[in-house]
């Protein structure tokens, strides 16, 4: 994809794959066997299986036998988020869904609770959910005898801004809720474990990892049960997920989550290093720059940042021209980038929120990545330095 002279900065969107994923991969490719067969070459795969599957419990702290593997983050959240759980073996029906404002569409869809019961808690400027709000709302609908569950991300795919979550789920535990968390953009960029977040239920995605795309897995703490699963028809992954396991971009996933965990703090400080040293440069030459939830705890490697007068729709096919593979920090469909849900719900003036570009760094990222950013960047049109503010056409 990304040839010799272009800079790939987008993981938040995908992460190439590890050479370390790549190797797994390509030797389960050469090897048949459907894991449920009783015979060698099934065990076999069965083996890479579970294999992997202890590799993604060991990421997050779980035990293995909580992993269910699915096509990826999206199967994983639509696969929890039903008003049918098992908790602490009891059956409850719960009847609402509590979403960040700023959540992926994949959780603001609401999964399998119908569009009426999906309820937006709204966010600070910087994008993160007031607990004590959280936990006033979750006691008028206790009042009211309404059961909620709540869904909310380790931290956000477009700013990388990251959320109280243990403060969180204290709240929703003690209103005798569930807390869903997506932490798909978790792994490797902050500190993540099931037992502190205190959720119940974590989502992952092996391509945001530098594992395969269309690979993920839906992680639970022994509390919580989904008690019907999303695909049903077969007994795999211990009848939560009917299908037969794609081997081959499981192993590449565990293989993934081994590399992120070696990589484990020291990888995270360096991956700040590059991202601070592109918020000093871009400030240097763009001192009107705007830099999203530069005040609160961040991903390591995500940069949001905006060029008043600078739309994001024209800079990315700029930036592009030159070398550089960044996103929007809007959604971008038929070529048109439409207006952040998540910087609306921060309160970002509309103008501004339509200069957003995202820059995000990965396993393979270095610091003469930084410098092919900056000189991407410094590409803008001079005019834009002398007409700070302008507000986007
Ligand atoms: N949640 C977040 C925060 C994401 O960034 C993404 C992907 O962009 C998803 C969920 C969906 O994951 P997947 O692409 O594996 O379906």
């Amino acid at each position: 994809m990304a040839g010799a002279a272009r800079t790939y900065l987008d993981h938040n969107a995908t992460s190439p794959l590890r050479p370390r994923a790549r190797d797994a991969m390509l030797a389960v490719l050469d090897a048949a066997g459907n894991p449920s067969s009783v015979h060698a070459e099934g065990r076999a795969a069965r083996a890479v299986v579970e294999t992997a599957r202890e590799s993604v419990a060991a990421l997050v702290g779980a035990r293995p036998a909580d992993v269910t593997f699915t096509s990826g983050g999206t199967e994983a959240i639509v696969t929890a988020l039903t008003g049918a759980v098992e908790v602490a073996g009891e059956g409850l029906r719960f009847d609402r869904l509590l979403v960040g404002a700023t959540e992926h569409a994949c959780v603001l869809a609401g999964g399998r609770f119908p569009a009426g019961s999906v309820e937006r808690l709204p966010v600070d400027g910087n994008g993160i959910i007031d607990p004590d709000a959280l936990r006033d709302r979750l006691a008028v609908l206790q009042a009211e005898g309404v059961r909620a569950m709540v869904a909310v991300q380790a931290a956000n795919n477009e700013t990388g801004v990251i959320q109280p979550i243990a403060d969180l789920a204290e709240r929703v535990h003690a209103a005798g809720g569930v807390l869903v968390c997506d932490a798909v953009q978790a792994p490797g960029r902050m500190a993540f474990a099931l037992a502190d977040a205190g959720a119940d239920a974590v989502v992952l995605s092996a391509h945001k990892l530098g594992g395969p795309l269309g690979a993920g897995a839906l992680v639970t703490t022994s509390r919580l049960r989904i008690k019907a699963p999303l695909l049903t028809g077969g007994g795999q992954e211990r009848g939560a997920r009917a299908g037969t396991e794609n081997v081959a971009a499981i192993a590449g996933f565990g293989a993934a989550a081994a590399a992120v965990r070696d990589g484990g703090e020291a990888e995270r400080a360096r991956l700040a290093g590059l991202r601070d040293a592109f918020e000093t440069g871009l400030r240097a030459r763009r001192p009107q720059a705007v830099v999203f939830g530069a005040g609160v705890a961040r991903l390591a490697n995500t940069s949001l940042v905006a060029i008043p007068g600078d739309p994001a729709e024209t800079a990315l096919i700029r930036l592009d021209l030159a070398g550089l593979a960044v996103s929007s920090g809007s959604a971008c469909s038929s070529g048109k980038v439409r207006r952040s849900h998540v910087l609306e719900a921060m309160g970002v003036d509309e103008d501004l929120s339509r200069c957003a570009i995202r820059v995000s760094f990965g396993w393979n990222s270095t610091e003469t990545d930084v410098t092919a950013c900056l000189e991407a960047f410094a590409k803008a049109p001079d005019a834009l330095s002398e007409r700070p503010g302008r507000a986007a056409a």
